[in-house]
């Protein structure tokens, strides 16, 4: 099966980024098929080469020496229709195309998640969210090649383990043995003739006085709302050469947002927040950014901040990735003196998922 998978060597992986940083792939594959997935991973198991799995290259920063490994580009296309909104979906279909799709046919469900750059097997890797959606509310199951069992395995939503940018796809099992599910196919639950989700305060602003909007009216006002924040990508637009929003929204205790709020000299509930599980608080990570004196279009040589978005780090042009990590070290070290708090980051950085197959 190998000998009918092209692997090229020495591929600029810049390209497949919305970064558009980063060195080159030792070896790189394209997968069309679930054959593809298998003939790969025989092919760098042979030769003891790590493997890392590439889909629209929207969340991530590849190091500047590339990586000495085999990247697997996921194009496997096609969408299936199944009855009661049922969608079983490709890997490789871009994610927003997905949404329109859905749009048309009038089903409910990711109106909210218009705009997002990628592919459909990179949603339920970090349990893609945004406006008051996320995928773990639709998806039904994950169809993915399981790279212990060597087995294709569907993987229904409770086993999924999703949280706020987490699943069991790079949740702290996946951190033990990294890439060992590929996704080669999602299956999504929408809901025929829904209404659309209007939970998030920037929507509920936007319709206050409109009534009963459709989803395609939804999806297009998340859509320019996300154009206005530079989180849309569009052709020439400096401010998207990003991989999104760059730190997760940290989540703490009370004790920890008490000496968050001391350190301002402010009450705790004068710092912006919402409620997250077991007790615990998500704090906007913009917002801590801020008052940390980092503000929107702030700059360090060719790594910058967004001027719409303070959260996203991107690249002002010919931007190394190691001007980006010594912004991203930066922010992180003064975030931590200020306020006492680790920033993570949330783009995946390739040179950590290294592994030998
Ligand atoms: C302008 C902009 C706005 C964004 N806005 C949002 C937002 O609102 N909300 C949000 O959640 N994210 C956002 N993102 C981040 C990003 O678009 C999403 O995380 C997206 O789902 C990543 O998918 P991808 O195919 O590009 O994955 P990649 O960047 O190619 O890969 C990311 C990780 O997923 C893994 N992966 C990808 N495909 C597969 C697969 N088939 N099987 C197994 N592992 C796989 C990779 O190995 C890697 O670890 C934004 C990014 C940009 C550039």
């Amino acid at each position: 099966m190998s000998r009918d998978l092209p692997i090229r060597d020495s591929v600029a992986l810049a390209p497949y980024t919305t970064f558009g940083i980063g060195g080159p792939a030792q070896f790189f594959a394209t997968a069309t098929s679930e054959d593809d997935i298998v003939a790969a991973v025989a092919w760098a198991r042979e030769r003891s080469l790590p493997l890392f799995v590439l889909g629209g290259g929207s969340n991530l920063l590849v190091r500047d020496g590339g990586f000495a490994g085999l990247v697997l580009h996921i194009a496997l296309r096609g969408i299936l229709q199944q009855p009661r909104g049922i969608f079983h979906v490709a890997a490789g279909e871009p994610w927003d195309a997905f949404v329109d799709h859905a749009l048309s046919l009038q089903m409910a469900g990711i109106e909210c998640l218009a705009g997002i750059p990628g592919s459909v097997g990179g949603t339920p890797v970090q349990n893609v969210g945004a406006y008051g959606q996320e995928v773990a509310q639709t998806i039904e199951s994950v169809r993915a090649y399981d790279r212990q069992t060597g087995k294709f395995v569907d993987i229904p939503r409770a086993e999924c383990r999703f949280r706020y940018r987490e699943s069991l796809f790079n949740g702290p099992l996946e951190q033990d043995e990294p890439n060992r599910y590929i996704v080669s196919h999602v299956s999504y639950r929408l809901h025929p003739h829904g209404l659309p989700s209007l939970r998030y305060g920037d929507l509920q602003r936007a319709f206050a006085h409109h009534q009963d909007p459709t989803l395609a009216e939804v999806a297009s006002t998340v859509r320019n709302l996300r154009r206005s924040k530079g989180m849309l990508l569009v052709p020439g637009d400096p401010d998207c050469r990003s991989a999104g929003s760059f730190f997760k929204n940290p989540i703490v205790t009370t004790d920890e947002l008490a000496s968050i709020a001391a350190a301002l000299g402010a009450k705790p509930d004068g710092i912006p927040q919402w409620v997250a599980a077991d007790h615990r608080i998500k704090l906007p990570a913009a917002w801590l950014l801020e008052r940390a004196g980092f503000k929107k279009g702030y700059a360090e040589g060719a790594a910058g901040l967004s001027s719409r978005h303070t959260l996203a780090l991107i690249n002002r042009g010919n931007a190394t990735c190691a001007d980006i990590e010594r912004l991203q070290d930066h922010i992180v070290a003064t975030v931590f003196a200020k306020f006492g708090l680790t920033l993570e980051r949330e783009p995946v950085l390739l040179g950590d998922l290294q592994l030998t197959t």
